[in-house]
């Protein structure tokens, strides 16, 4: 058996000092995890054309400096309960249909199984949302070589984000060689350094592995893209071994046969737990930068700290010219540039991708590009996809304390979220602020629905901005 044959600990050892004391390895080598749901739909939901993700581990090994997710999921030290695994058997019911569950007829209708494309695929679904599908759990666990056989069996195609190598691996490789069209594997890579990555990844596969994986697939007809998120100054732009890192980093990954580009920078989460605050004080080190103080001196403007674009701009338009020499498909994650993607998905997946192309028009990401490019004024309606009426907020969104609270989660729909946000430009998630001023408030109809017009933001073309170094 797998968690016989395999010690994950050994090949760790000399990572040991940053593992935390959280006995994940001996947790992982036993024979069964704790069952958890895994599936949900994704709280980007507003901006994000894949509704539906699966976080195959409820936690992740990887212990990136910057990681948010230990906010989301159960990462925190001292509060570490059973390490969750997905159900492979509950994610066939809803594949196959067999499940007649309420929530399973939920997925189902996000994922559009009633509305596949001309070639009868329906939307993909998301691997490594906020945990790596891909690490060193998965490696001893072999969780994704069983998933791969279901998705194959349903013809669910899967959209992969990963740091892992486990591509570097024959029975990995197998596991996708026969149906190589229903996987798009995208490799979050921030710098080409591989000495920076080992200080900021700690416990991740180094760049040049996970661009030996990008080939790999690549030979084999899985597409692949490169995820350059987060973009971090002093490790991005430029290092003292790469000093125009992020255009070796697109050249190499184009040679591995990336032929897409998601990009964004950093943001810090808003609310830290001391295990977070420690971990950005090692960042700061490492990049010689005090990465928190900038932030907060740009004042509070989302519940994360988003930088704003007058700080991005640069970096933001370097990557994006680099791209379009490369003729990568854009796709921007960043809120503050969403006008610079190509495609409506934020992954770079075009709408007539034969496989991947059956993605979510309703969201922010494509309807800001539909208003760009035709003068379209939107309305919530645009952003609201069919099952968000349907859907409770039951796991999609932190319900808060309170007896109200608790009422809202489970009687709320995501639909109404959306309304609130759309509608409420004041909210700090509004369309108005989180894309910086991109899309402006203009109308309101008798019934109090707000109309959005694209205006764009204007750009400065600094020569310098502070903290970054692009050449
Ligand atoms: S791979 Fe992702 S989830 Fe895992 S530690 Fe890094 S940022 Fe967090």
């Amino acid at each position: 058996m797998r968690y016989e044959r395999m010690n994950p600990c050994k090949e760790c050892m000399k990572h040991s000092a940053s593992c935390g004391g959280e006995n994940t390895c001996k947790q992982v080598r036993q024979k069964k995890l704790r069952p958890y749901t895994g599936i949900r739909f994704t709280s980007d939901g507003f901006d994000c054309a894949f509704p539906v993700s699966i976080d195959v581990h409820s936690v992740c090994s990887f212990g990136c400096l910057y990681c948010f997710a230990v906010n989301t999921i159960q990462g925190r030290v001292n509060t570490i309960t059973p390490i969750g695994e997905a159900s492979l058997s509950k994610l066939e019911g809803i594949f196959s249909g067999k499940s007649e569950s309420k929530e399973a007829q939920m997925f189902r209708r996000a994922l559009k199984y009633h509305d596949r494309n001309e070639n009868g695929y329906p939307c993909a679904v998301q691997l490594g949302a906020i945990s790596d599908p891909m690490d060193n759990i998965e490696r001893q666990r072999g969780w994704f070589l069983k998933f791969a056989e279901i998705v194959k069996k349903y013809d669910q195609p899967v959209k992969i984000s990963t740091k892992g190598n486990l591509f570097l691996e024959k029975e990995y490789l197998d596991a996708v060689k026969d149906k190589p069209e229903l996987f798009f594997v995208t490799y979050s890579i921030i710098t080409p350094d591989d000495k920076v990555i080992k200080e900021v990844e700690p416990r991740a596969p180094n760049a040049t592995e996970r661009l030996q994986c990008m080939k790999n697939l690549t030979d084999l007809d899985v597409k692949v893209g490169l995820r350059l998120r987060p973009m971090l100054p002093g490790v991005s732009d430029s290092t003292p071994d790469y000093p125009q890192a992020y255009k070796t980093l697109i050249e190499r990954s184009v040679d591995a046969g990336a032929t897409a580009i998601s990009f964004e920078c950093a943001f810090v989460p808003g609310r830290m737990t001391e295990d977070m605050q420690n971990r950005w004080k090692t960042l700061e080190k490492i990049v010689d930068k005090p990465l928190v103080n900038i932030y907060n001196n740009f004042g509070k403007n989302q519940a994360c700290m988003r930088p704003p674009y007058q700080w991005t701009e640069q970096i933001m338009h370097a990557v994006y010219e680099e791209a379009k020499k490369h003729d990568l498909v854009i796709g921007v994650s960043d809120p503050a540039w969403k006008q610079l993607t190509e495609v409506g998905c934020c992954c770079g997946i075009t709408e007539d991708d034969p496989v991947f192309g059956n993605w979510q028009r309703e969201s922010a990401t494509n309807q800001l590009m539909i208003a760009r490019d035709t003068g379209k004024l939107l309305s919530r309606h645009d952003i609201t996809p069919e099952w968000a009426s349907h859907k409770s907020l039951c796991g999609l969104v932190n319900p808060g304390v309170g007896p109200t609270a608790a009422y809202t989660h489970r009687h709320g729909t995501w639909a109404e979220v959306l309304s609130k946000l759309w509608n409420n430009p004041e909210k700090e998630r509004s369309p108005l602020y989180y894309f910086q001023g991109a899309l402006i408030p203009v109308k309101r109809d008798k019934d109090g629905e707000l109309y959005y017009k694209y205006q764009g933001l204007k750009r400065k073309t600094p020569e310098n901005t502070p903290f970054w170094k692009i050449n």
